[in-house]
């Protein structure tokens, strides 16, 4: 028997629990790992209550990243004793996922544990920290330079948001960080942010274009917030938008792109190829202080990670989640 948090039910009727699991209920897969480390992305807090239709069977274990050892295996890259990451394909989703003390999955899905990292640091990352530097790297990709001019981040006090802070403001970008939560500048500048933005200036509905100002932007939020971010890009600026804690919607016009030539990227972690993650990963060992990673973190059991999934969600938590899972 194993500990995990199991979503059981159907849609809009589900009950989450942390349960013992038989081993003989995990999934196909051609590796197991057990599981060290864990974490809560917005998508693990969005399956866990339920507030969006994650979990695509049911009973599903939540938790789209883990970090552990390889304790069988039967795939050629992968034995046991091995350290790897897992980081999206769907797992989490329509596969058993992290928030256990055990998986089983493809071993097509695991990367190595890169080095330097610990797996608690690989967590601390998570997903939401690969982003990040896929998003950084999206803007480096379209050409903007650290001398090119001031990098919008929104959500700046989220775990994407906080990672992208600290990642750009080491790479030499001058960085303003939007946030809901004033109270938390002095984070956003530890982090790096050199500017604070308060996140309504970029709520209301505007004009399809403002005043030219950011080079850069990393979005977070989408809906009416990037519409507004499109709208302030200056000259060929770039804007990689990677999540909707705003909304789906775009109620953006083409004024910045035509006329503007700005250019929108979308990110996307989940589906990402392997070589794009294993440079991600790289990167993040190179761009990302271990000690400002370390000031992003808040620590909760995996007991307590339903509780805490719903505090992600109404923005009482700040930067990363990592759970501890290996009793
Ligand atoms: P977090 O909950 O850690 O951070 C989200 C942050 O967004 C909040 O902390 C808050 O920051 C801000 N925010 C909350 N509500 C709103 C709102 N209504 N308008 C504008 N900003 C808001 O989540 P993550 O950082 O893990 O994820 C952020 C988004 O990125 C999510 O939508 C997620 O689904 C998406 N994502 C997408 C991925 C991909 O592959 N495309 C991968 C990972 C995440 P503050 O209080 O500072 O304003």
């Amino acid at each position: 028997m194993f500990k995990a948090i199991l979503i059981e039910g159907s849609r809009g009727d589900q009950q989450v629990a942390l349960k013992s699991v038989e081993e003989t209920q995990l999934p196909e897969g051609d590796v197991t790992v057990e599981v060290a480390y864990s974490t809560l992305n917005y998508k693990d807090a969005l399956a866990i209550t339920g507030k969006a239709p994650i979990a695509k069977t049911y009973p599903m274990v939540p938790g789209i990243d883990l970090a552990g050892v390889v304790t069988e295996s039967d795939n050629p890259d992968f034995k046991p004793g091995d350290q790897v990451v897992l980081n999206g394909w769907g797992v989490g989703e329509k596969h058993w996922g992290g928030l256990a003390e055990k998986a089983r999955l493809s071993g097509d899905w695991l990367i190595p544990l890169q080095v330097p990292f610990t797996p608690r640091q690989a967590m601390a990352i998570g997903t939401a920290g690969y982003t990040s530097m896929l998003c950084v790297i999206a803007l480096e990709k379209q050409g903007v330079k650290p001398d090119s001019g001031d990098i919008l981040v929104t959500g700046a006090t989220g775990g994407v948001g906080s990672v992208a802070v600290a990642i750009l403001a080491k790479l030499g970008y001058s960085v303003t960080a939007v946030t809901g939560r004033p109270e938390e500048e002095g984070y956003l500048k530890s982090l790096g942010a050199k500017q604070i933005l308060d996140r309504a200036e970029l709520t209301e509905p505007g004009k399809p274009l403002a005043r030219e100002t950011w080079a850069g932007a990393i979005d977070v939020a989408g809906g009416q917030v990037l519409a507004n971010v499109c709208a302030a890009m200056k000259y060929r600026g770039v804007v990689a938008a990677c999540g909707l804690a705003a909304g789906m919607d775009f109620p953006v016009t083409v004024a910045p792109f035509i006329l503007r030539g700005v250019t929108l990227c979308g990110v996307d972690s989940v589906m990402a190829p392997k070589a794009d993650r294993l440079y991600a990963w790289k990167r993040l060992a190179e761009d990302l202080s271990p000690e400002l990673l370390d000031s992003m973190i808040t620590e909760v059991s995996l007991d307590d990670a339903i509780g805490a999934a719903g505090q992600l969600l109404e923005g009482k938590l700040r930067g990363r989640v990592v759970i501890p899972v290996a009793g």
